[in-house]
């Protein structure tokens, strides 16, 4: 039996990782959970699930939940999650927390030499320096979720790390695939949110549209994997069944396919080395596909993937600068206080004013990220 603890058990990964533990009861146990605001759905998490630990974001939210149950060691806040990532008692922790607020977390499970099933792709964009250098010193594993990296992981077991050729990171090209600048000057926030093949968490969808969570897997996958920039390629396949591929020195390319549902990963995750049976999902059945495509990335109407090689490229702290100012834009276009093309020009600009330093300690990559919060935040950058 093995303890599992979810951070952001209310999301999108979050419940469906419920969902894959639903079907082995008998393998996992969960141990310990968060939410942020949703604390009538962890109530009915808890219930279900029977934790010993949560973390909640809300005041209102930890009241009521330790006031119903007794025996619960109930947190709040940063502190709470950072609590749960201490936790002597879990066996996996997976990271499914959207935005920057994982790290800390993760952190701490590194320290514990935990298996990290990492959804929260921008702890390893800000943080991958930090967490690469504590790797070197502490026995965790991290096990990649999304999707991509996944399937990247996969497929590396196909070859030796030096016979790899290129990593091709496939994209669906989001909801506005095809359009031009003219076009996406008006889009809604409603329309941003219509993803074709997935459906996700608000922020990564909005990422999806913008192309800029393909950004941030690019920075991922060099983090994660330790391939330079000049061996990741992107390319638009727009039905999601590849879901990301390896081409090693002999020319041989090997991929990862499947429908596409986050529980596959979500539970390789969990199971890595083992494949072991998934009785949420049915087979995918070639003879439905009418055609794969693929196609190149328009970089000229969507600049998510190119400012994230350059913020990739420099390095040091302009990844997190990179993810906390598209977090802030992210925020601001739901907000409806930007419009969708403003997002661009938030993270360029506050690219720009950057003046990079090492992120090899959490305080320097709170630093970072602050500062870009601060830049992106201000007024005047994109009202001129
Ligand atoms: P959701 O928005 O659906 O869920 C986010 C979770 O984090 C919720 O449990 C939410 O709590 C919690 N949360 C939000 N803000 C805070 C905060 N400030 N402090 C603590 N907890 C917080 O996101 P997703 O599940 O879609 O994504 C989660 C992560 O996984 C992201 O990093 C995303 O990039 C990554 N990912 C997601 C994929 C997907 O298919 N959804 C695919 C690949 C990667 P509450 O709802 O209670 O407020
Ligand atoms: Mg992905």
């Amino acid at each position: 039996m093995k303890n599992i603890t979810i951070l952001g058990s209310t999301g999108s990964i979050g419940t469906n990782a419920l969902e894959v533990i639903r079907n082995k009861r008998e393998e996992f146990n969960v141990i310990a959970m968060s939410g942020h605001g949703n604390y009538k759905l962890l109530l009915e998490q808890i219930e279900e699930f029977n934790p010993k630990y949560v973390s909640i974001g809300t005041e209102e939210g930890y009241k009521i939940i330790k006031e119903r149950y007794s025996n619960l060691e109930v947190y709040i806040g940063n502190e709470g999650l950072k609590k749960l990532g201490q936790l002597d008692e879990t066996d996996i922790i997976l990271t499914a927390v959207s935005g920057a607020v994982g790290i800390e977390a993760t952190i701490e499970a590194i320290k514990k030499e935990k298996r990290i099933a990492l959804a929260n792709k921008e702890t390893m964009v800000a943080a991958g320096d930090l967490i690469n250098n504590m790797l070197k010193e502490y026995k965790a594993e991290i096990i990649p979720v999304d999707s991509e990296h996944s399937a990247i992981y996969q497929s590396l077991l196909g070859g030796k790390r030096e016979e790899v050729k290129k990593i091709i990171i496939t994209a669906s090209g989001g909801t506005f695939r095809g359009k031009t600048l003219e076009e996406l000057r008006e889009v809604s926030v409603e329309q941003a949110l219509k993803h074709p093949n997935w459906s996700m968490g608000r922020k990564i969808t909005i990422d999806s549209s913008t192309l800029c969570n393909k950004g941030l897997e690019v920075i991922e996958a060099h983090q994660l994997f330790g391939v330079d920039y000049d061996e990741i390629e992107v390319l638009v396949h727009p039905q999601s069944i590849i879901h990301s591929m390896v081409e090693f020195n002999d020319m041989s390319i090997i991929a990862q396919l499947g429908v596409p549902d986050m529980k596959v990963p979500i539970q390789y995750a969990f199971t890595y080395p083992n494949r072991v049976e998934n009785s949420c999902l049915e087979s995918l059945d070639f003879r439905k596909l009418s055609n794969l495509t693929f196609d190149e990335v328009d970089n000229k109407v969507f600049k998510g993937v190119e400012l994230a090689y350059k913020a990739g490229r420099i390095g040091r702290s302009m990844p997190a600068v990179y993810n906390a100012a598209n977090e802030v834009a992210v925020d601001k276009f739901i907000n409806k206080e930007i419009k969708f093309l403003e997002i661009y020009e938030i993270i360029e600009k506050t690219m720009d004013a950057h003046e990079v330093h090492d992120v090899l300690t959490l305080e320097e990559v709170i630093r970072a990220d602050k500062w870009a919060r601060k830049e992106a935040g201000r007024k005047k950058l994109w009202e001129n």
